[in-house]
């Protein structure tokens, strides 16, 4: 199967009023945070018409990417959901 179908078969259970990913307030992101707009395997990151890039968690697979891609430049905050919440894998 395509790996979107496996994918469909997660079930994620958002923890409302509590993302696990915040971007930082910027005027501009850097290349990284941009690079995250095509990079989030889930397509969390979006770019608003001012340019700045922003997350919706919902559905994040927790794979770590954009943490590890912003690490330098620290325009997001990271924690794993809390117990219970987050994405719920079913296959691996
Ligand atoms: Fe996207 Fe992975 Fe970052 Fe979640 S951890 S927002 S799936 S890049």
């Amino acid at each position: 199967a395509k790996v979107e179908e496996k994918l469909f078969q997660n079930r994620y259970l958002v923890d409302a009023g509590r993302p696990h990913i915040k971007v930082k307030a910027h005027t501009k992101p850097s290349a990284s945070l941009l690079a995250m707009t095509t990079l989030c395997p889930a397509g969390c990151y979006t770019q608003t018409e001012s340019g700045q890039v922003e997350v919706a968690a919902d559905g994040c697979l927790e794979c770590g990417t954009c943490r590890i891609v912003t690490r330098k430049t620290g325009e997001i905050e990271w924690n794993y959901p809390r117990g219970g919440f987050g994405v719920l894998y079913k296959f691996g």
